[in-house]
């Protein structure tokens, strides 16, 4: 007997570090599209960043795991830093792909405005559906035709992880703006102590 096919989100990022943000991201996307399971994907080598990240990929990838260890049909995945390659998003999508399975790649207007820049960029129309988070009355559409997009609005926390690196920095509290335990990991760690 054929299995149901398997709904499993991306949400991919560089999560330096993981935020508040991208729990309510992930859990509504699997809550509103009945994803079976979402994938936080951390990039190993994120090249449109690589002058700005500070976190190793393996402590970027340690804080998402502790931030979603409680959080059901959650999980990171270091899908990206295994690779010993720049991260691009088809490539990833690819690797996921298998029989009985489909795929949506979660993303935040911010980041689905970027999306003409990225790498393989055709190839990603065909991988997988877009699932634009949009936080209070943004609209974001990929570029170009034929795309499988749903849009997601999600309520609005105005945390970024910029502003949580720049708060470490001058000893600012963060408590509240990540999961408590990844408060304690971060502390643990000694990261984004001079992040600036
Ligand atoms: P930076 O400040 O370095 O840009 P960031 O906070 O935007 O970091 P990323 O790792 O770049 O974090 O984001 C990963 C994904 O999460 C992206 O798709 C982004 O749009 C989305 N995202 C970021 N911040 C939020 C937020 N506050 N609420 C919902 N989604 C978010
Ligand atoms: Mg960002």
């Amino acid at each position: 007997m054929a299995e149901r096919t398997e709904r499993l989100g991306v949400l991919g990022g560089t999560f330096d570090p993981v935020h508040v943000g991208h729990v309510v991201a992930a859990v509504n996307a699997r809550d509103a599209l009945h994803l079976d399971r979402v994938l936080v994907v951390v990039a190993g080598d994120p090249w449109q960043k690589r002058d700005r990240v500070v976190g190793s990929a393996s402590d970027r990838l340690a804080l998402v795991e502790a931030a979603f260890s409680g959080v059901d049909g959650v999980e990171a995945s270091s899908i990206e830093v295994d690779r010993d390659a720049p991260s691009v998003t088809a490539d990833t999508l690819e690797a996921l792909t298998a029989p009985e399975r489909e795929l949506f790649l979660i993303l935040g207007a911010d980041a689905v405005a970027n999306m003409s820049t990225w790498k393989r960029l055709d190839d990603t129309r065909s991988l997988a559906t877009v699932v634009v988070i949009e936080r209070d009355g943004e609209h974001a559409e990929p570029p170009g035709a034929g795309w499988r997009v749903e849009h997601l609005p999600i309520p609005r926390l105005d945390v970024s992880s910029t502003d949580i690196r720049d708060r470490l920095g001058d000893g600012r509290p963060i408590d509240g703006l990540v999961p408590p335990v990844v408060v304690q990991s971060i502390r643990e760690r000694g990261l984004y102590t001079d992040a600036r």
